[in-house]
Parts: structure tokens; sequence; C-alpha cells
């Protein structure tokens, strides 16, 4: 049977009184047999415990939702903590938003506050496992020149001690966006390794290196603490660019959720990330959008306009992972950014099916989830 994970209250909303909220869930563990609660990261206490008991009594597992690098709370982290860019500057977070701002995994300070967010989450005594969101680099398709990293002073002293040049290395990506086909070049090495050996490629192997180490220390003290440890993971095709690499990270982990997002305007959305591309290139380079559009594709061999896009994502994360993999749904619709008719969520879930995951992760949130869409998930997988 697929295993079902449910990301509920991101944050608060006006009407979810803890008894609201023990109701939601209660209604959606009588539609699905829930395995486990993801639980946002800012909530009051109250709503915690409700949540946590409600959980209790429904035999599922609660799971920390928790923003790894990234600020979980309204409040931004110090500015010196940020990544920073090919263009020696502090990468900017989505709308600036704190709890979309990256911290560099690699510096000091920014790792024991970590740590003392991982403990926190274990003394809270409420929880068995911990969900660890925002685990990557910044995602560089808004602008490469701003957003590919990290080059700052604490990458640069670790990449030295491995025998990697990061000013190096900095030099030789400034040189590609000098022009189209460099920028082109890129993009292309943050789908697929580069065939000759090059400074990128030892850059991009680093990234990964640098994520799939933060990845094991924060789960082995998760695991020590005896929680259970959930990765929130980029589109399989997707992962390389931000520095995911399913196959050490799936030895970190009891499942990792895969955000195979084919209709989400939004981070990590498929199309979202990939039209990054497009309009950068458009913008700096004046390649024409269409031009851009098949280059990316090209790039990628994602489309997620076409069928197969879920078969193919799943497939590709069961060649490389040890661990269960989980699809993660967007069922929820905001103008703009995730719009789909009740006829697409019918062919999602069905090409979701056929995909055979081992289980699914319902997002984003359960609070703004419709109960019909709980049902129709119902008939189909269970
Ligand atoms: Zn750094």
């Amino acid at each position: 049977m697929t295993r079902i994970s449910i990301q509920f209250l991101e944050s608060t909303y006006p009407e979810a009184s803890p008894q609201a909220v023990r109701e939601c869930l209660r209604r959606a563990c009588q539609t699905l047999p829930v395995e486990s609660i993801l639980l946002g990261w800012d909530l009051p206490p109250a709503l915690e415990e409700a949540v946590a008991s409600e959980a209790n009594q429904q035999g599922a597992a609660l799971y920390r939702w928790h923003p790894l690098l990234a600020s979980d709370s309204g409040a931004a982290l110090p500015d010196e903590w940020k990544t920073i860019g090919a263009n020696q500057r502090a990468i900017p977070g989505f709308h600036n938003l704190p709890e979309f701002t990256f911290f560099c995994p690699n510096h000091p300070a920014a790792q024991e506050w970590m740590n003392t967010c991982i403990e926190k989450a274990i003394r809270r005594g409420i929880y068995q496992g911990i969900f660890f969101d925002r685990m990557r680099w910044p995602s560089p398709t808004e602008d490469l020149g701003e957003h590919f990293g990290c080059f700052c002073p604490h990458c640069r002293a670790l990449a030295a001690r491995n025998g990697l040049d990061l000013a190096l290395a900095r030099r030789f990506v400034v040189r590609l966006l000098a022009d189209a086909a460099g920028a082109q070049r890129l993009i292309r090495a943050l789908f697929a390794p580069e065939t000759e050996e090059s400074p990128l490629e030892d850059f991009l192997q680093f990234r990964a290196d640098c994520i799939s180490r933060t990845i094991a220390a924060c789960s082995e003290q998760a695991r020590a603490g005896g929680l259970a440890v959930g990765l929130d993971c980029f589109s399989p095709g997707l992962m390389r660019m931000v520095g995911q690499d399913l196959a050490p990270l799936s030895q970190s982990c009891d499942w990792a959720k895969l955000m195979i997002y084919p209709r989400t305007f939004g981070p990590a959305g498929i199309p979202y990330e990939l039209h990054g591309f497009v309009h950068w290139l458009e913008k700096h380079y004046g390649l024409p959008k269409d031009d851009g559009l098949q280059f990316v594709r090209l790039a990628s061999q994602i489309d997620p306009t076409q069928p197969g896009t879920f078969e193919q994502e799943t497939a590709l994360a069961k060649t490389g992972s040890e661990a269960p993999v989980f699809i993660g749904l967007a069922l929820v619709e905001m103008e703009n950014v995730n719009s789909f008719s009740d006829e697409h969520l019918q062919a999602d879930l069905i090409a979701c099916k056929s995909s055979q995951p081992d289980g699914l992760v319902l997002s984003w949130d359960l609070w703004l989830i419709p109960p019909r869409r709980l049902e129709r998930i119902a008939q189909i997988f269970t």
C-alpha cells in the first residue's frame, strides 16, 4: 500500500484554533491511512500540542517540518551567514523572505545554530521525526550571476583543504557569463556532468558534497535523539543544480520526498525553475523566449507540459535512492502559482500511481486542501 504523509500548518491561520486543527487532522486520518504528519515550524505551543495529541490518537508519527538552511521564524538571520554568489554579493532570498533566504552550511556559527535547532526539536518531546526542508543551495535559475554559489570565505577555506581553488572556479564562472554560449554551457552543466575536466565540474561536486555532509551530520544528531528523518528534495532532474545528490542523501534519511510539481510557478515548481533560465537568457543575452525554452528543455530533459513527468522523475529517483521515495503532491490552488482543474488532478494522480512511488506527501498544506481531493486520493491509492 502507498504510504501517506501530510504537511500541516506551515503557518498559523486565523480560524485555526486547537479544536479546529484537531478536527481537520481527524477528518484526514478518517479518509486516508496517514502514516505521518509534518507540522509547521513557527506555531503557538497550544496548536503544536493539539496536533501532537490528535496525531497520537490516530497512530500517526509527528515530524517537525524544519527549514534547515533558512530562518525558522519571520526574523532574518545574520547577514554574514548568507551564501555568496559569483558576483561576490550575498544571494538574495525569494521575495527577500527570511524563510527563503539561505545561509551557508559551512559557516561555523550557522552550523552551531542548526545543531541548536535540532536539539530543541528533540527536547520538545512531542516529535517522533524531523523533516528537513530548505536542505540545499539557493536555486540559481533566476540569475546565474547573482544566485549561483557559494563563494564565501568559509567555502573557499574548506574547498582549499580539499585541493579545490574556489577563486579559480569563480573566475571560470564569471568568464562563462560573458556571453550566451558560456551561459548555456553553464546551464547544461547544472543538469549533466561536463564531458571534459573543468573547475566548474569540481565546484558542482563540492556543492553536492557540502549538502550531503551537512545532512549526514544533522541526521545523525536527530537520530541519536530518537527522531526519524525525512528529506525535502527537488524533482530528481533538478537536484544537481541545487547541490542535492540523492545517492548519498538517501543514506541519511528514512524516506525522501520528491517535489515533482509539474504545474507550480513557485520555488521548486518545475515550470517555475525552468522558466527562470528562459527569462534570464532573454533578459541578459537577448535569446528569444521560444529558443530559450527549447534549449532549456533539451538541457534539462524535462518538459512538464508533456505527460510522463511523474514516471520519468520517479524512475530517476529510484535508480539513485537507497531510501523509500515519496512523491510530493501540490494539492492547493493558488492564483498564478498553482492552477489546476479536477481533470488535471485526476490525470496527475493516475500518472503518479503508475510511477509506483513508495509513498505520497500531501502538500501544501492540509489546512487548505479541499476534503474532496483527499477522497479522490483515497479512491485511487487505497
Ligand atoms: Zn559558503
